[in-house]
């Protein structure tokens, strides 16, 4: 069998591994990008709502308010769902979640996020120029609708602590909803239009798109079961499909699957998921939906892909192998009917993704302590579409000594004990 030689390999052509590939290509190095498919960008950043969201200054924590934290308890909040079945295995695992949303905390993490997100749209504007596909970028920016005065205060509330972090909007009232959006039809109280955020409408084009830059330049890919990863004298080696690749130094890119290669190595890192999922429908008639628009209250999003009218879901906690339970799509469409028109489904079934997350809500991205030439770049949670550029670039130049244009040390594994 032969056996290819590289200075690394990347594991996992997600968009967080593919963007980190060509960062070290354009530092020099020559990268492998290994993947159990033949093609990049064919699980989570194949499914996501399209949003580099370079306005989310504030990450998604654990709630503290107590009537939000019973209605998740109880079940009636469309934003998340819960199996009792799956509680003790992510019980632990919340109860870090919430710890680490107190409010000093939360603040630390985005601190700590805010250089990678004011980075995350830039990043992606260069590598698309590259790439040559300018038509994968929207600047349509997105819009959060609120049903509720109370909701719509709280969310204006959040918008005004954003703002002092340079995050430009507008809070429109009914009718300019309807000049920004003629087609949406609901009694609403309000909306915030987040102008800067760039929309993808076809997230994993875009990776296969940055994957088709990295070998015009000269990047390799093989297809193979990272599993199989291997510590060698002198480096690293994986048995793919068509061969063996060898390379001094490897990096761990395997979003929700990433525990399948730190694990074995003795790493114990608390990686979970957020489930979440997308159906595509027609639009009906000529109605045209312009910018990506979150109904907030009824928890589900409408994103105008080039497949048709995407509808994502928020949150599920569910163990990421186990069978789909696509219960919060069901119960969104009728109220996405309601305020759009949609027509066919044009998906045969819905599609299931799993946000991979550390309890913080931020990325592990850094050495491994332990393993000479390991490095970890995963756990982008709600964000990865958005950061991968960014994390990437940050990476890069760690494992390069080139002086990272972000502090790192928050995302070091170290962290977690
Ligand atoms: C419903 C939903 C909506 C979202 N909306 C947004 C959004 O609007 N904006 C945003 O920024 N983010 C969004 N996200 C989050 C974002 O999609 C993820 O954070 C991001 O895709 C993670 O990228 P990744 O490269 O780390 O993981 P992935 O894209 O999952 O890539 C991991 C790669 O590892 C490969 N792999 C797995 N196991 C193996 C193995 N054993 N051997 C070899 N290869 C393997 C997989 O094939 C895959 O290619 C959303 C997520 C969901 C679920």
């Amino acid at each position: 069998m032969s056996e290819l030689k590289a200075d690394a390999l990347v594991l996992g052509a997600g968009m967080v591994g593919v963007s980190a590939a060509l960062h070290l290509q354009q530092r020099g190095r020559d990268v492998i990008l290994v993947d159990k498919h033949e093609l990049a960008g064919q699980e989570t950043s194949f499914g996501n709502a399209g949003l580099i969201e370079c306005a989310s200054v504030f990450p998604y924590m654990f709630p503290r308010d107590f009537g939000q934290i019973l209605r998740y308890a109880m079940g009636s909040a469309p934003q998340v769902r819960y199996r009792i079945s799956s509680l003790p295995d992510f019980l632990p695992w919340l109860v870090r979640y919430f710890l680490a949303s107190s409010p000093e905390r939360a603040l630390r993490s985005a601190m700590a996020e805010l250089p990678l997100i004011r980075r995350s749209l830039i990043e992606h504007e260069a590598l698309i120029a590259e790439a040559g596909v300018p038509e994968l970028l929207r600047r349509t920016g997105w819009l959060k609708l609120f049903r509720s005065e109370a909701t719509l205060a709280a969310a204006a509330r959040d918008f005004e602590r954003a703002q002092h972090y340079g995050v430009a909007g507008d809070i429109l009232d009914r009718e300019a909803i309807s000049a920004r959006e003629p087609n949406l039809t609901g009694e609403f109280a309000g909306a915030i239009y987040l102008p800067a955020p760039g929309f993808v409408p076809d997230p994993g084009g875009l990776a296969k798109a940055y994957a088709a830059l990295f070998k015009r330049k000269g990047g390799r890919f093989l297809v193979g079961d990272a599993r199989r990863l291997e510590q060698v004298p002198g480096g690293w080696r994986l048995a793919g499909s068509d061969g063996a690749a060898v390379a001094r130094e490897v990096v761990v890119a395997l979003g929700p699957w990433s525990d399948l290669v730190f694990g074995p190595l003795g790493y114990s890192i608390p990686l979970s998921v957020k489930r979440g999922y997308h159906l595509h429908l027609e639009p009906r008639g000529n109605a045209v939906l312009h910018h990506p628009v979150l109904d907030a209250d009824l928890g589900y999003l409408l994103a105008p892909m080039n497949r048709g009218i995407r509808l994502t879901t928020g949150v599920e906690f569910a163990p990421r192998d186990a069978p789909p339970t696509p219960i919060q799509l069901t119960r969104a469409l009728p109220r996405a009917r309601a305020l759009f028109p949609l027509g066919e489904a044009v998906d045969a079934k819905p599609w299931m993704g799993a946000r991979p997350c550390l309890p913080d809500m931020l990325p592990v991205i850094g050495k491994a302590p332990r393993h000479a030439g390991l490095w970890f770049d995963f756990g982008h949670q709600h964000h990865g579409l958005t950061l991968g550029p960014a994390t990437g670039r940050l990476l890069a130049e760690m494992m390069t000594g080139e002086p990272p244009f972000a502090d790192p040390s928050p995302f070091a594994v170290e962290r977690f004990g």
